[in-house]
């Protein structure tokens, strides 16, 4: 989820304490509680630290990991909770709550993103997706927005708060069962998307975007190495967009193995696709992750540039990942096999990529 979102959930907590307690705003501990309740819903992100000083693969690691885990969710409560007391001059346990409500709205957030968080570590590792809301939802800023012009106007907040918080509330249940439903719709229709595949042995995916309707939503179905991508119809019935075969060759295997951005989406991406194109003396290996879809574009992707040695192996001469950058610099679009729609799925370029350098 986007920071500015974050920011708004974690204005939404501020008011509504202040709704429903009827306590006064104003003064250092009015300002500490709204700091508390909007910092602690920024604070496990900070491991956007490891993007600025470390690279992006470090991040990719490190991202949603630790930083959202339990232990951390009362470290920055207890953190944040306790530098503002210090400052305000007491209310220790309200701040530290405030802050701790916030983090709660940060994480289940995330939680409900495409991309998870591994929140319940070290109880477990699994990394928890809800594919239901885009990482990125206006609707929320909408509202805190529309909250501030009120308050500023004169309204009492308890006459428009509550009804806020309702609707935000509303319009996530309507995203996790928007998503449930299109699930079901695609597991019904399974066997006749995938031609002779089996379809028990199938995995399927139904990705977010930005609108809460069925057509906004895309789809994703595996079986080995081959992959169908689809959306759906205002009625919730899946549509065929492209087909891929994902390439299963000695180079592919060996940027998997022996490069860092390889290893890294092997182990970030559930669903991971791979391609090998020929430039000149340079064998290049895209991968995607093919969940993160923006409509036609596999934006979440890395580039591999392999050498021939001369014994038959491969060495590695370049990489780049390009991780949750919303930029395309350049994309490819050979060797999808086209369908339906006659979509033409592309690998977005890691940022500045340029093969052979
Ligand atoms: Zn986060």
């Amino acid at each position: 989820m986007d920071n500015l979102t974050h920011a708004c959930l974690g204005l939404g907590v501020y008011g509504t304490y202040v709704a429903a307690t009827g306590h006064p705003i104003g003064g250092a501990v009015g300002w500490a509680a709204c700091a508390a309740a909007v910092i602690g819903a920024e604070a496990p992100d900070v491991d956007i630290v490891a993007r600025i000083f470390g690279d992006p693969v470090t991040y990719l690691y490190q991202h949603r990991q630790v930083s959202h885990s339990v232990p951390f969710w009362f470290a920055y409560s207890l953190i944040i909770g306790g530098a503002l007391s210090f400052w305000a001059g007491g209310h220790a346990l309200l701040l530290v709550t405030l802050a701790f409500l916030g983090v709660l709205t940060h994480i289940g957030s995330d939680m409900l993103t495409t991309y998870g968080t591994k929140a319940l570590w070290p109880l477990t590792g699994r990394r928890f997706r809800g594919d239901s809301l885009f990482v990125g939802e206006p609707i929320f800023v909408v509202l805190a927005l529309i909250g501030i012009v009120l308050y500023r106007q004169g309204v009492p907040l308890q006459s428009f708060v509550f009804a806020l918080d309702a609707i935000a509330l509303v319009y996530t249940c309507w995203r996790v069962l928007l998503h449930q439903f299109l699930l079901r719709r695609l597991r019904l229709a399974l066997p006749s998307l995938v031609g002779t595949a089996t379809a028990e042995t199938c995995r399927i995916r139904v990705t977010p975007m930005l609108l809460p309707i069925p057509q906004a939503h895309k789809y994703v179905i595996v079986n080995d190495q081959r992959y169908w991508f689809g959306s759906f119809t205002a009625g919730g019935r899946p549509v065929p967009e492209a087909e891929v075969i994902s390439d299963a060759t000695p180079a592919v295997f060996f940027a998997l193995q022996n490069s860092r951005v390889g290893r890294a989406m092997a182990w970030f991406t559930p669903m991971l696709v791979a391609k090998q194109e020929q430039e000149g003396q340079l064998t290049i290996v895209r991968l995607a992750d093919a969940g993160v879809r923006y409509f036609d574009t596999l934006l979440f992707s890395a580039a591999i540039d392999l050498a021939t040695t001369h014994d038959g192996s491969y060495a590695l001469v370049h990489e780049g990942l390009r991780a949750q950058s919303m930029h395309i610099r350049r994309s490819f679009s050979d060797g999808w096999q086209r369908l339906g729609r006659r979509m033409r799925l592309t690998i977005a370029s890691p940022k500045g990529y340029r093969s052979g350098r």
